[in-house]
């Protein structure tokens, strides 16, 4: 392996422990702590874990977060309802609805979901008043993803002013903002999608690789300028061994995580990229626990503004 780690798990540490005075200070002055709400409905597993993650690092920080959960038959009205009762709560700063919702709920039930919460308590960003203003380049909440990502290059040292930062992915969750971001840190950017056409070269004039694609290995050593930095957003988990048996040599420790597991994450990056490029994030252990910790971030400074009156 020749790239730099980009140690997202060790920066997201660290700003937790940043949080953590500020935290004491809100809970101090206000009498409670900054609080979250978390709506899940459903059984997806994947959910329950990432959600599981969350309220634990909430609580560890000191923050309250408490989880709503409403059953997989739950109709839209049901989880509407939820997002109006924290609205209206003194007591929560941030609302966060768990993606996915239950598919019977229909294709367009996430965004009328997401349309309800509160702006000020939109501590994932993904309401229209908060991506307006991501645009418009005077934030106030940002998707918590690419604003680890960002965090990342910073405390990393990469040079992103006047960097060509290709983004795979045009998601709004990950995509879009990463792409506002690098672009009003004057990076010039490109986007690319399924329908990009020659993305392997465009994705090799980069000095910035972004990938959030969402498919296993995807990006592959032609894709990576020698020496360029790649951020692997993807979260892709692999059950099966016969991928895992491509992607890893046999002493790999990840062989071993997986015989004992049955599967292993993986992300949008082909592991061969580590020789390519010149920094890199791991999957797992880069992207991820960054999200986590700019969650809680965007809860406290919610919290904040609300207490301030700027809300
Ligand atoms: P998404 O909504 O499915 O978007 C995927 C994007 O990749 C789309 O824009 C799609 O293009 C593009 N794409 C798919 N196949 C492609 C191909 N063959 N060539 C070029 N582009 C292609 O996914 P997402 O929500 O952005 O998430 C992306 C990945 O990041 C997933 O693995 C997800 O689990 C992970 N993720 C991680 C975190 C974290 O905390 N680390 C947070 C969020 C997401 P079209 O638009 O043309 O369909």
């Amino acid at each position: 392996m020749s790239a730099r780690i980009l140690d997202g798990a060790a920066l997201a540490k660290q700003v937790k422990l940043e949080l953590r005075d500020r935290i004491a200070a809100f809970t101090a002055a206000q009498g409670r702590p900054p609080g979250l709400g978390i709506v899940l409905a459903g059984d997806d597993p994947s959910s329950e874990i990432y959600v599981r993650n969350k309220l634990k690092s909430a609580g560890e920080s000191g923050l309250r977060a408490d989880l709503h959960r409403l059953p997989g038959s739950a109709s839209l009205a049901d989880v509407l309802a939820v997002v109006a009762a924290l609205n209206a709560s003194p007591d929560h700063d941030g609302i966060l609805v768990q993606s996915p919702l239950p598919p019977g709920l229909g294709k367009t039930a996430e965004q009328v979901v997401f349309d309800a919460v509160d702006p000020a308590k939109d501590v994932d960003g993904f309401h229209p008043d908060n991506v307006g203003r991501l645009v418009q380049k005077r934030p106030r909440l940002v998707a918590c993803t690419p604003v680890g990502v960002m965090e990342l290059l910073d405390r990393s040292g990469v040079a992103v002013d006047g960097a060509h930062a290709v983004v795979i992915g045009r998601s709004d969750i990950v995509g879009k903002p990463v792409a506002l971001l690098l672009m009003h840190r004057n990076a010039t950017v490109t986007v690319c999608h399924s329908r990009t056409r020659g993305l392997a070269e465009l994705c090799a004039s980069a000095d910035i690789l972004v990938a959030a694609v969402g498919r296993a290995a995807f990006v592959t050593p032609e894709f990576v300028k020698p020496g360029a930095t790649v951020i692997d957003v993807g979260i892709n988990r692999v059950a099966d061994a016969a991928t895992v048996e491509r992607l890893y040599p046999a002493d790999s420790p990840r062989r071993g995580q997986f015989a004992r597991n049955g599967s292993i994450v993986v992300g949008d990056v082909h592991p061969a990229v580590w020789e390519v490029a010149g920094a890199m994030t791991p999957v797992p252990g880069g992207v991820g626990p960054l999200t986590i910790a700019f969650l809680l971030s965007n809860t406290l400074k919610a919290a904040e503004a609300r207490c301030s009156g700027s809300r």
